[in-house]
């Protein structure tokens, strides 16, 4: 076995206990990263100094006897609209340039301490709009079990680093599914963690009162090893929340008894047959375990979410990237007749196509003319929304529903229909709508070969539970594999 294949856990147990040093797992990761990327592109900077240097740091601290912390020599890609301090961070878009931040996310911080050594930067949409990784200035990722097909989105690149052996765990952000949708389609586990529970100081910003950091890895017991590491209370981040220092200790939840909340409104949606049978199998799976289904009813998500979410997403994006002004960060022109000038020019060459027909959906929507009738409506409908799944939650434990309703579409294949892809992300935005966590974990292959995810819901606060529930599942349908990553 080389050691690129170890988990997270594994990994830090033969840093920790000298069966092999920092250096030499980072060597091994990296070599496998620069195998897989001509085929993969998952990254858009590899930190080959840097992250040899963070490795032979760790070795040291270790020979002197130091603990420094329970990550301490593990590999992490992190995703590219997470500030890293001198580092470059694109956010996926031209408009960035070669911006290096002055400053660490939070996020970064934590895992740094904690010992984690960075071995690159992912790709993703945009500024994390879209759910293919195609809108990436850098080019599309693609995914590591089939190569024609994309890895999903916006985190693509995290999600797939982690399912081709690069790093046992990465980071991704998920405004409206971009870590639960991406998981699935590369055939790893992904936490979308309860709103505020993980800071967003460093996070490039789409949609503010959504966007959440969260953990991709090949084993659930390794989110709970990465989220005991993130879930803290920041005061640089007004939206993160005092005092909910939730256990992430891994214990497999008992199921007998525990309701699993069917959604009513789901059953009727068409669902491709490896989703229906992964789906009809995880439920009988379930059962067996002693768990009792009960239906749930989610008539507003099933109607309103997706045109409601779209319209606050933009809304907050449109607001979020005023910044881009070529002043402030990356790009510029230095030969404009006027500030108006090197405005447009800045925003019309630097942003891609996605980007600027979000920015003026959103420009739109919030005009003030319009704002009762769309913004201040999408925002009231969201309210109805969480107090819907609260309801929900009154019935069950948790519940269990898709993360996509088809597997992985092939790559540059773009509908030339923008609102189906919006409404394929119905299954995860709702979630964020609601502040809730989400856990898209594996079930299995497809007969062609795809791997198959489904997604399980709880409550607020109920992050540790939901992967403890994971683990069981873990247990019952097995853990995935490293993928071929095109070799
Ligand atoms: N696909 C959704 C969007 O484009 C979600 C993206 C995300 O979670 N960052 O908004």
């Amino acid at each position: 076995m080389e050691l690129y294949e170890l988990n997270l856990r594994s990994a830090a147990e033969g840093v920790r206990t000298k069966k092999f040093s920092a250096l030499e797992l980072f060597d091994s990761c990296l070599a496998r990263a620069v195998a897989c990327e001509p085929n993969l592109s998952a990254l858009i900077t590899t930190t080959v100094e840097a992250g040899r240097e963070m490795a032979r740091r760790a070795d040291e601290r270790l020979a002197k006897g130091e603990d420094p912390g329970p990550l301490t020599g593990v590999p992490v890609v992190l995703k590219d609209n997470l500030c890293t301090k001198g580092v470059r961070t694109t956010a996926g878009s031209a408009i960035l340039g070669d911006w290096k931040p002055p400053y660490d996310a939070t996020v970064w911080e934590l895992l740094r301490d904690a010992g984690a050594v960075l071995l690159g930067k992912a790709n993703l949409d945009e500024f994390a709009m879209g759910n293919t990784c195609g809108s990436s200035a850098f080019g599309p990722t693609r995914n590591p079990w089939d190569t024609t097909r994309v890895p999903g989105g916006s985190s693509g690149g995290s999600a797939a680093a982690v399912s081709a052996g690069y790093v046992p765990f990465s980071l991704g952000s998920d405004t409206g599914g971009s870590i639960r949708q991406p998981a699935s389609y590369c055939g790893v586990y992904g936490l979308k963690p309860t709103y505020g529970l993980v800071s967003r100081y460093g996070v490039i910003s789409y949609g503010s009162s959504l966007d959440q950091v969260g953990p991709f890895a090949r084993t659930v017991g390794d989110l709970h090893a990465v989220m005991g590491v993130l879930a803290r209370h920041d005061p640089r981040d007004s939206s993160s929340v005092r005092g909910k220092g939730l256990d992430f200790s891994p214990v497999p939840e008992d199921l007998k008894g525990k309701r699993v909340g069917l959604v009513r409104e789901f059953q009727g949606f068409t669902l491709e047959a490896p989703i229906a049978d992964a789906m009809a199998r995880v439920r009988g799976l379930l059962e067996d375990a002693g768990a009792e289904i009960v239906e749930v009813e989610l008539p507003i998500v099933a109607r309103y979410a997706v045109s409601c979410y779209y319209a606050i997403a933009m809304s907050e994006a449109h607001t979020n990237l005023e910044r881009y002004d070529g002043v402030r960060y990356g790009r510029t022109v230095d030969d404009a007749e006027g500030i108006k000038e090197m405005f447009e020019r800045v925003r019309s060459q630097g942003f891609g196509i996605e980007v600027k027909s979000r920015i003026i959906a959103g420009t739109c929507l919030t005009e003030p003319v319009r704002s009762e009738e769309y913004y201040v409506a999408a925002t009231k409908v969201r309210t109805l929304i969480a107090q819907e799944f609260a309801k929900a939650f009154d019935a069950a434990d948790f519940i269990l529903q898709p993360v996509t309703p088809a597997l992985p579409a092939p790559v540059g294949g773009v509908d030339e229909d923008a609102m189906k892809g919006y409404e394929s992300d119905l299954y995860t935005l709702p979630v964020n709508m609601a502040g809730l966590p989400g856990l898209s974990f594996f079930t299995g292959y497809s007969p062609s070969g795809l791997p198959v995810g489904l997604q399980l819901v709880g409550p607020r606060w109920s992050d540790g539970r939901l992967l403890n529930v994971g683990l069981t599942l873990e247990a019952m349908l097995g853990s995935p594999r490293i993928a071929k990553g095109g070799l």
